[in-house]
């Protein structure tokens, strides 16, 4: 009966039960046994989290990235192509990032609380305000300094120098897309091989979510006493997210449209609902992809050739829904945890979210490795993703139907700017028969 349940109930049967265990434990004074025996597999689980961070942002970077090896014959296309999810994710996480500010979900959280919590992650975040104040006095293109490492294998061994590690694989997936196909034809099988058996580990760690949410909430609810204050932050953090999620789909999305298209947006919905549902039930957006194709080609009228091109690689790079997350996600976290974040560090979230979103998998949970890379580059507190792990499945849901969409407006946009979008689609049929 268990093992047949979809991961995202046991994954909120973890978290109800966790929040029992937790509540109990604190009724029956077992809070020292939860610290020693529950607790910690809470922490496993977040290691594993870790452990896999930097493989996956470097190997899906690089196959993302060389997956443009046409780019020469499709580059006006690429260049398009990329323009826009690069526009709309940076828009993405701009709302995102004003919602968050606007309605500041973490700070619902009492004052008290706060200075608890950064008590307990004192140094984190006194080191944090050390590298603030540290890099007032430094130049203002030490940033850009910092994310060129020097020593890669260096870079690959600290959780907090993510933004090198993408440095260095978006050169290396520049470099395959330059040289000759057969020169790199192993490399990137290579790549392909190593991409699937790192999503099957990231499987497999979701496997012991459950268990890890389990333990990582009744360790939370034991710290926090089965405080309802924490439950009530999180209420208003999943409005927040949810609030940017749905700007996206119902004002920029058809915006989009209406500056670059003829389209209704109702008939765009309606002709890819389909795959929005899909991505709603799956979390995935890389299992969406064969539906978005036959939506946008069959549906919207937009060339095989154009959606061939755009929607995969869209898969594997734009994710609006999850930068916009990612954004507000980390923010949040800063504010429970009175972590103070200046306009660079607010601009630097705006630039790891862009990329940690564009290394993001497609597959259900995909963005909860890469907010890691967020939260380090400006030193937020790793362990904060234990408060908001617990809801992120519903989110996840919402999310991927943003990504699906966001992938399918730009293949529609493209398509129609370069005189490949037959629309309304039955003008094709009608052109056939005459
Ligand atoms: N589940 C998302 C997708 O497949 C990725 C994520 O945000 O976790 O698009």
């Amino acid at each position: 009966m268990w093992k047949r349940l979809p991961l995202y109930v046991k994954i909120l049967v973890g978290m109800a039960l966790g929040i029992v265990a937790g509540m109990l434990a604190v009724y029956f004074d077992l809070t020292k046994f939860t610290t020693d025996w529950i607790k910690p597999w809470g922490a496993i689980f977040l290691n594993l989290l870790k452990l896999i961070a930097v493989p996956l942002i470097f190997v899906s970077l690089v196959k993302g990235i060389s997956s443009l090896s046409n780019i020469s014959k499709l580059s006006r296309i690429g260049i398009k192509t990329i323009s826009l999810y690069v526009i709309s994710t940076v828009i993405a996480v701009s709302f995102g990032l004003l919602l968050v500010n606007s309605f500041e979900p973490g700070n619902t959280f009492p004052e008290h609380k706060k200075i608890e919590l950064q008590e307990r992650f004192g140094s984190d975040i006194s080191l944090k305000k050390n590298q603030a104040d540290h890099i007032k006095e430094e130049s203002p293109l030490q940033f850009l300094v910092d994310v060129v490492p020097d020593n890669f294998f260096k870079a690959a061994t600290d959780n907090t120098k993510m933004l090198q590690i993408i440095f260095f694989a978006i050169l290396f997936g520049i470099a395959m897309v330059i040289l000759e196909e057969k020169k790199v034809r192993a490399v990137k099988d290579f790549f392909d091989g190593i991409d699937a058996i790192i999503l099957k580990i990231i499987d497999i760690i979701m496997l012991f979510a459950p268990y890890g949410v389990f333990a990582l909430i009744a360790g939370l609810i034991v710290d926090f006493s089965g405080d309802v204050d924490l439950f009530t932050a999180l209420g208003w953090y999943a409005i927040t997210v949810i609030a940017g999620l749905l700007i996206m789909i119902f004002l920029i999305y058809p915006l989009f449209l209406r500056i670059f298209t003829p389209i209704k947006y109702t008939d765009f919905y309606k002709s890819i609902s389909p795959a929005q549902l899909l991505a709603f039930s799956t979390s995935s957006s890389a299992a969406t992809l064969p539906v978005t194709m036959e939506c946008v080609e069959n549906k919207m009228g937009v060339s095989n050739e154009v959606a061939s091109f755009v929607l995969p690689v869209g898969v594997t790079i734009n994710m609006d829904g999850t930068s916009c997350y990612q954004a507000i996600a980390a923010v949040f976290i800063a504010q429970v945890f009175g972590v103070p974040l200046d306009i660079y560090d607010q601009l630097l979230i705006v630039v790891t979210a862009t990329l940690a979103s564009i290394g993001t998998p497609g597959v259900p949970g995909g963005s909860i490795v890469m907010l890691i890379i967020v939260l380090t580059s400006v030193g937020i507190p790793i362990e904060g993703l234990a408060l908001i792990l617990g809801i992120d499945r519903p989110l996840d849901m919402l999310r991927t139907v943003v990504n699906v969409t966001g992938d399918a407006t730009v293949s529609t946009i493209v398509a129609k700017t370069e005189g490949k979008l037959t629309y309304p689609p039955q003008i094709i049929a009608e052109k056939v028969k005459s």
